[in-house]
């Protein structure tokens, strides 16, 4: 990723203003899209893995029939070196073939939910409490130390994709408070809204805001 001097810079990660701009849908609908977004996977921090096995058995009771209950099929057999991950290392979850053909990550059920998010809240936890960090933060992404918008898998998307804009009503900005505030804080978020209101709200083309429908 080149470097660019209109980076934002928060606690020393960079913020790219394309999140402030980039178009995104009135919110992720599963009936819609079918959870396209989890067909190929996601990396994990390395020590997450185990994080997440010692709910192997609650997140078997939540997969549907088709998705492969042998959880050394779940991820993949060796790390590899990314700085972007707390330990330097990440491991990506496996994808199988589904009944209709579509490759999809293992924990990715019939109706296009995470069983890992599914488990976490028919077990009392708060939705995000093991899911990966990737995972929740999509649309955005941190590559390089820099959180942006994630435009290798918004140009494979429907729907919500780059190559759907007439579906757009709001910002990524606008369309991630929840994530924004928990990969980087209330603090962090406010900093970032200021920001917005500040440089971008009045500029902000996608004027069709509209209800939330999750
Ligand atoms: S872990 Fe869950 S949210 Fe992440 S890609 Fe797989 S099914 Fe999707």
């Amino acid at each position: 990723m080149s470097k660019d001097p209109d980076y934002l810079d928060y606690n020393g990660l960079k913020i790219d203003p394309l999140i402030f701009t980039q178009g995104f849908v009135p919110a992720c609908d599963l009936s819609i899209c079918g959870g396209r977004c989890c067909h190929w996977g996601v990396n994990v921090d390395k020590p997450h893995v185990d994080v997440i096995m010692q709910y192997e058995d609650k997140i078997k009771e939540v997969m549907d029939k088709h998705q492969p209950k042998d959880s050394s099929e779940w991820f993949e057999k060796e790390s590899h070196e990314d700085e972007d991950f707390p330990s330097g290392y990440a491991i990506g979850t496996e994808v199988f073939v589904s009944p209709q053909g579509l490759e999809k990550c293992v924990f990715n059920d019939s109706i296009g939910r995470c069983s890992i998010q599914v488990m976490a809240v028919e077990n009392g936890m708060h939705k995000w409490a093991i899911k990966p960090k990737y995972c929740i933060m999509y649309p955005l992404t941190i590559v390089d130390n820099v959180l942006t918008c994630d435009l290798d898998h918004a140009e494979r998307l429907d729907y919500c994709g780059t190559s759907h804009p007439e579906n757009y009503t709001r910002t990524v900005f606008e369309s991630t408070t929840e994530e924004l505030k928990h990969i980087i804080g209330e603090e962090g978020y406010n900093f970032l809204n200021d920001h917005y209101i500040k440089h971008y709200k009045s500029k902000n083309i996608y004027s069709k805001e509209s209800e939330e429908k999750i």
